[in-house]
């Protein structure tokens, strides 16, 4: 090897070392608790079938406006902002553990799959040309304040659940998904601001049948006895329906909403002749962050730290690099 080139190689070293070694020795830090904060996102696209790479900041303006009206008021917004951050930030680095769907991703744009991202030109769209400058900035602002903001329990980052409207209740973890987790409590929501929290859904018997594999149609009964073939057999600690039976058949009530496409398991019931008419309170599985909730208290002037802290028990906003 001729000496020109060797001290090339020894310089590429060099300047390799200077660019990842010499900022953490020069700046005293420990490497990132849980992360870096300019760290890149592995974001699978559904549509497109292609995995792009965004830096966390970028990606969580496009997830928080997907995921909450832009309207919200700014401490709404932070809020759903940190909620976003940790849960990505919990994923970054898994490389598609959490769903072989998308194998090589951290994280997927299908709500389905997580949480919801939408791109600048989707929101272009979403919102129309005008509008788009002023929410953009909005919830950019929102992403900026938090930036490397995270919610840990006992010093683990959280599964940070969050839905749309609860109705006045929150759930507790373990009446929806069958794990107890400390920090997703059932809580008072004393200022949801939901303008549309209770409606209601005329589903004909024979719907009903064929997405229960129940047979009340075809039971030559009246009205009421049919409306008597379901009713809750057990309640959660909200007050909302956990088990009914149908039919004789036992259904747990998220399954019963999961299947009949209700907004929510806090529904009520009424026949009528060949239908059921179902009405439900709030919108979402009621775990976690009440987005409507949120609204409603930054609305009374709670700061983000304050909603997060009611809607997750015990935990506490960190710093990526704590
Ligand atoms: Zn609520």
């Amino acid at each position: 090897m001729c000496p020109m080139r060797r001290l090339t190689i020894g310089f590429l070293l060099l300047a390799v070392a200077a660019l990842f070694i010499l900022p953490h020795v020069l700046s005293g830090q420990a490497p990132a608790k849980f992360g870096s904060r300019t760290s890149t996102v592995r974001l699978y696209l559904h549509q497109e079938n292609k995995i792009k790479k965004i830096q966390l900041e970028e990606y969580l303006i496009g997830v928080v406006a997907a995921e909450m009206p832009a309207e919200f008021p700014l401490e709404a917004l932070k809020a759903q902002a940190v909620a976003a951050r940790t849960y990505a930030v919990k994923r970054m680095g898994t490389g598609g553990v959490a769903n072989p769907l998308h194998t090589g991703a951290d994280l997927c744009d299908d709500h389905r799959h997580g949480q919801a991202w939408l791109s600048r030109e989707e929101l272009k769209e979403r919102w129309g040309i005008l509008p788009y400058y002023n929410y953009f900035y909005k919830v950019k602002t929102a992403v900026d304040e938090t930036r490397g903001e995270v919610l840990t329990y006992q010093g683990q980052l959280i599964d940070p659940a969050y839905h749309s409207s609860c109705g006045g209740k929150t759930e507790n973890s373990e009446d929806v998904w069958k794990f107890q987790v400390p920090y997703l409590r059932s809580v008072t929501c004393p200022y949801e601001a939901d303008p549309q929290p209770v409606q209601t859904v005329s589903i004909s018997l024979e719907q009903v049948d064929q997405a229960l594999g129940t047979t009340l149609a075809a039971v030559p009964v009246s009205g009421k006895k049919a409306a008597g073939e379901m009713k809750v057999v057990e309640r959660t600690s909200s007050g909302r329906p956990k088990t009914l039976v149908v039919d004789e058949q036992q259904f747990p009530a998220v399954a019963v909403r999961d299947l009949l496409g209700l907004r929510s398991t806090n529904f009520t019931w009424k026949l009528q002749d060949s239908s059921i008419a179902f009405t439900t309170t709030g919108y979402g599985h009621g775990v976690g962050m009440c987005q409507y909730g949120a609204k409603g208290m930054a609305e009374h002037g709670y700061n983000y730290q304050t909603i997060l802290g009611h809607y997750y028990t015990g935990v506490e906003v960190a710093g990526i690099e704590n």
